[in-house]
């Protein structure tokens, strides 16, 4: 076969293979797009764990009439528009290929009302294909719908696993993402039935309502900062420990990542306290300025590089251990901070 530059629509499928693994990574790019947008409550409803469909409405910002096209548009964002931006970027997206990825291996609706609009637009897409928008009726916000992931794709379909698991690894995704943003709040409905209703709340209350009062009970709360470098959250203490590692979470700059340097410096913490089989439950909210962290590593956005991983791993450790070393008092749970 000679050389040959792949169609657009081909191009969008290969992406959406990093970018769209099951139903919870396109829904985690939906929330973050929600989030990014400002929106203040976010309802999800899903069918069939999210293999049928994903439906994420909002009260953010919208997508003006003009830009519908170019939201389903591979490489197009409203979130950066330089490399400055790049190394800057404070929102949670910013590579402008998450909508186009999924619009390529799913049947989308994208319904969405400007702060400027008299009313909604509607625009479709199926396997790529984009069709003209038309009106539609709703408030300010947008309302994505995601129907038949991978209906285009069956190889990728065959790694689906059971409407149970899917759903579990959806709910998980909302779970985490309203950790992060307990001023927002959120609703998840399965199958027509509400799952989860979460209002706008402190963080505390947040931690409580998503983690559960097992792990407020045992949870020893972390503040710490080096200079722009800043902990918050909760460790569980080191007799709540369980042998799984589910309850691990981390965020960076809003961000759920996944950071075995992170994880590293909380377990070198917990050495001298925990079995070294038992894993220890947080929640820790790491802040340091944009520009210290590269999030652009991998399209899923849940890997980032420190750039002094070092000092951070320093920092973090001691902020644990220093916690875990205190005497434990009646006020150190989440309900005192
Ligand atoms: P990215 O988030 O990286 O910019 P996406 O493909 O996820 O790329 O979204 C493309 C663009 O569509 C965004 O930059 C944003 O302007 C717009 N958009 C997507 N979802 C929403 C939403 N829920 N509310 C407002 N704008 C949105
Ligand atoms: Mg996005």
């Amino acid at each position: 076969m000679s050389i040959r530059v792949l169609p657009d629509v081909l191009i969008s499928q290969i992406a959406a293979g990093e970018v769209v693994e099951r139903p919870a990574s396109a829904l985690k790019e939906m929330l973050e797009n929600s989030l990014d947008a400002g929106a203040t409550e976010i309802q999800v409803e899903l069918e069939q764990g999210g293999i049928k469909r994903i439906r994420v409405s909002d009260n953010g910002s919208g997508i003006p009439r003009d830009e519908l096209v170019l939201a389903l548009t591979r490489h197009a964002t409203s979130k950066i528009a330089s490399l400055a931006d790049l190394e800057q970027v404070a929102s949670l997206g910013f590579r402008g290929e998450a909508l186009a990825s999924i619009a390529a291996i799913a049947r989308v609706q994208l319904v969405s009302r400007g702060a400027g609009d008299a009313h909604a637009w509607a625009i479709q897409a199926e396997g790529g294909r984009l069709e003209a928008s038309s009106p539609a009726a709703r408030g300010q916000g947008t309302t994505i719908d995601i129907q038949d992931l991978f209906f285009n794709t069956p190889a990728r379909r065959k790694f689906l696993k059971t409407e149970a698991t899917e759903y579990a690894h959806c709910a998980e995704t909302v779970r985490r993402l309203a950790l992060a943003h307990p001023q927002v709040a959120f609703t998840l409905a399965h199958n027509g039935r509400t799952q989860l209703r979460l209002g706008t709340e402190s963080a505390v209350a947040r931690v409580r309502h998503v983690l559960g009062d097992a792990f407020e009970t045992n949870a020893i709360a972390v503040e710490a900062a080096a200079g722009p470098l800043r902990v918050s959250g909760w460790v569980v203490r080191p007799a709540a420990a369980t042998a799984s590692r589910d309850g691990q979470h981390i965020f960076v700059n809003g961000r759920y990542v996944r950071d075995k340097l992170i994880v590293h410096a909380l377990k070198e913490a917990y050495r001298d306290v925990l079995h070294h089989q038992l894993n220890p439950a947080y929640c820790l909210f790491v802040e340091l300025p944009p520009e210290a962290v590269d999030v652009n590593v991998h399209p899923a956005k849940t890997e980032i590089r420190f750039r002094d991983g070092r000092g951070v791993h320093q920092f973090l450790f001691h902020a644990v251990e220093r916690m875990l070393a205190a005497p434990v008092t009646a006020d150190s749970g989440p309900a005192a901070v």
